[in-house]
């Protein structure tokens, strides 16, 4: 591919049946226009943190793609609708999240989209899947994924897959 940017997207969902959703995401990713599905992390459940509802089930994606920062959050927001995700009231419990992570070695900080995400360093969730993806991934700012883990090694969260 041409021009092709590395970019990390965070998946959770915790309605309905969150494994079958993640299942059909992770597919949803691969048919991305212009972008390869590179990798993909095992699957973690989290306690829900800023939110309500039952338990987290939490991915990370490696997508190698074409599109722009703000194409690529298009497309996942797009995904997200296609999910049935509503937003009664701010951090309501949600059918499917898509985050993006990470793009390239970008800094972006616009009203639509920051990236590196904000608070992807302060998150179990996040960054231990995205170890298992990329572990020398560096987040702009904040070094290597690797390093970052023990900031967030108090965080109750479990590995379902191996
Ligand atoms: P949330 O409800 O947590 O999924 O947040 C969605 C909102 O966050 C959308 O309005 C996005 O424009 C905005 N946003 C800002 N940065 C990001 C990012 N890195 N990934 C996903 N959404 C983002």
């Amino acid at each position: 591919m041409i021009d092709s940017s590395p970019a990390f997207i965070g998946l959770g969902a915790n309605l309905g049946d969150p494994l079958a959703t993640l299942a059909a995401a992770r597919a949803e990713l691969a048919r991305l226009p212009r972008t390869v599905l590179r990798r993909f992390s095992p699957l973690y459940r989290s306690a829900p943190i800023d939110a309500t509802g039952p338990d987290f089930i939490n991915a990370v994606a490696l997508v190698d793609t074409e599109l722009s920062a703000p194409a690529l959050l298009a497309e996942l927001q797009r995904i997200e609708a296609t999910f049935g995700r509503l937003r009664p009231y701010r951090n309501a419990p949600r059918t499917l999240d898509l985050d993006l992570l990470l793009y390239g070695d970008e800094r972006i900080d616009t009203p639509q989209l920051t990236v590196p995400h904000p608070r992807l360093h302060r998150r179990a969730f996040v960054l231990r899947p995205l170890s298992d993806v990329a572990p020398d991934a560096v987040v702009p700012g904040l070094g290597r994924v690797d390093a970052l883990l023990d900031g967030v090694a108090d965080q109750p969260i479990e590995r379902l897959s191996p």
